[in-house]
């Protein structure tokens, strides 16, 4: 890795490699879904990087969601080391790079060609030693991406608000029901599970854009949010897909509640950009009661084959197992 020209391109292509490491690390951060910051961790951002410096995109603010302050501040002073880090590193790196290269260029005019070889061999081992260093820091800055992996994991597991729809996650979804089924096993009452899936959602996107998704995906939470009972609790368990639990509510009462909130996603109409005014959407439901001694996967089983037949049926409709 030698460069003995620092035009822009090259200058470029110095940054990158240094950006490498902590790029593909916090690539695998996103594709864990271990981040909620996709703006900083995103393409454009890179982008920024490369071309206008660091300094540029240390100043972006991310999405932040609905992280407690105090939480995001600790995060970002840690991406803000990071990117200090990796800049200070380039900078210094192409000082010195850019130093050798003009001392190589005005002594060549005066040397023959034996004193060319060994001035290029001094200076290509200085290079090497630069970039020997620059590989450290890279290393470092990698060690401490992995230290920011752990923090946002530790984030993760304290937030249990889904950002988008302001609803409950699916980590909390995972760690009620668990403690719902206990409750189950221990004093034998009904308890339902109804999974909702928003049926052919991915044609939303592709006709009208995923910020159009988005909304029907804050409204629709909404309109279940207020069709619940305070007892029931809403949570978005994935993409378009959410999930209830209904304590004291056998199978029959399960349904009832399944095929109201079906209406009520059915009869809105979702405002959307014109030249369509609004758009209605239908949604598929899968219900099912908590047998006591069920384990957590038992039952998520259970009333995910629910709501597979409920697609497989034709979807717009509930089916309880
Ligand atoms: P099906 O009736 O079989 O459920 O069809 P579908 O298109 O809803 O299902 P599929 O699983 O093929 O696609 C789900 C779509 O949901 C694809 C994805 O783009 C979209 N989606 C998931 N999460 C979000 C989100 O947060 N926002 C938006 N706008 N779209 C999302
Ligand atoms: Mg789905
Ligand atoms: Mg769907």
């Amino acid at each position: 890795m030698l460069h003995t020209d620092l035009d822009s391109g090259s200058k470029k292509f110095l940054v990158e490699q240094v950006t490498t490491t902590a790029r593909i690390a916090l690539k695998n951060l996103v594709s864990k879904g271990l981040l909620p910051w996709p703006t900083v961790y995103s393409k454009e951002f890179w982008d920024v990087a490369i071309a206008e410096g660091f300094s540029t995109v240390a100043g972006m603010q991310p999405d932040v969601g609905t992280l407690d302050e105090e939480s995001l501040q600790e995060f970002m002073n840690q991406a803000n080391d990071i990117l200090v880090d990796v800049k200070d590193t380039v900078e210094e790196f192409v000082q010195v790079t850019k130093d050798h290269v003009s001392e190589v260029k005005s002594s060549l005019k005066s040397m023959d060609k034996k004193d060319e070889d060994k001035l290029f061999y001094d200076e290509i081992e200085r290079l090497r030693r630069q970039n020997k260093h620059l590989e450290k820091k890279a290393k470092q800055t990698e060690e401490k991406v992995k230290e920011q992996a752990r923090t946002i994991e530790e984030l993760r597991s304290k937030v249990r608000i889904d950002g988008l729809t302001g609803l409950l996650n699916r980590h909390a979804l995972e760690s009620d029901l668990s403690k719902e089924l206990s409750k189950v096993k221990r004093y034998r009452y009904p308890l339902c599970l109804i999974m909702c899936d928003i049926d052919h959602f991915k044609k939303v996107n592709d006709t009208y854009g995923h910020s159009i998704g988005d909304k029907v995906l804050k409204n629709l939470a909404l309109i279940w949010k207020k069709s619940i009972r305070e007892t029931d609790s809403i949570y978005r368990y994935g993409g378009e897909e959410f999930m209830i639990i209904a304590p004291h509510t056998d199978k029959k009462e399960g349904l009832m509640l399944a095929e109201r909130l079906r209406k009520r996603a059915s009869s809105y109409r979702f405002v959307v950009a014109p030249p369509a005014d609004y758009i209605t959407i239908t949604v598929s439901l899968g219900v099912s009661e908590a047998k006591p001694g069920d384990t957590m996967l038992d039952a998520v089983n259970r009333v995910d084959k629910a709501l597979y037949m409920a697609k497989e049926q034709g979807r717009n409709r509930s089916v309880v197992l």
